[in-house]
Formats: C-alpha cells, structure tokens, sequence
C-alpha cells in the first residue's frame, strides 16, 4: 500500500509532472480534484542536501567553465557547455527527489 502516488481525497494518481510543476512545496494540486496536498513528513533534509549539492556543482561547474575560457587553446568550453552539465544534473536531482516523495513519503490534505 503506497500512499505517496495517489490523492487522499479522490484516491487519483498524482504523476511525477504534477510533482515536479508544484516546485516540491506544499502547493500540490490534484488534477482530478483540485484538493490541495502535501507529503508528510516533507523530506526537507533529503531536498536541502540535494539543493546544497546542485550549487556546489553549478559553481564548481562555473568555476571550471571560466578557468578554460582564460585558458582557451584552439577550443572553448564556455557558457554554453556549462548549462549543457548543469540542466541534466538538475533534472536528475529532481527525479531523484520526486521517486523518493512517490515512494516513501505520504500524500495528505493541506488545510493551511
Ligand atoms: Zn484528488
């Protein structure tokens, strides 16, 4: 019994796309109901680290990117490349987070 994919009002799955638009805050929408969810207990420390090791990559990232442009031999790894690194390892991090909350946290109302 998993009770963090389907809405508690409605018992209608809530997909990873509807996670990942609400931004992982406690502004989930059902798309069947339009019942305001949330996971309980949020996994802050599981999304905080996650948020620490994403800047941590962007600015090692921004840091490498910068260090080949002043030393620019025949080719330039620049800003461009840089966000080609930095979209996928986001993205991954946000799947990471979403099949966590899917599947070990628990959806509930949010009457705040
Ligand atoms: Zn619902």
């Amino acid at each position: 019994m998993n009770e963090g994919k389907t809405c508690p009002n409605c018992k209608g799955e809530i997909d990873a796309i509807t996670i990942l638009k609400s931004g992982f805050s406690s502004g989930i929408q059902c798309p069947g109901c339009k019942a305001r969810l949330k996971y309980s207990p949020f996994p802050l420390g599981l999304v905080s680290t996650f948020l620490v090791i994403y800047v941590c990559l962007c600015v090692f990232v921004l840091i490498f990117a910068n260090s080949y442009e002043v030393n620019e031999q025949g080719w330039k790894w620049g800003l461009d490349a840089s966000v080609l690194l930095i979209i996928p390892i986001g993205l991954i991090l946000e799947l990471i987070t979403v099949w966590y909350l899917r599947n070990r946290c628990t959806l509930v109302e949010n009457h705040e």
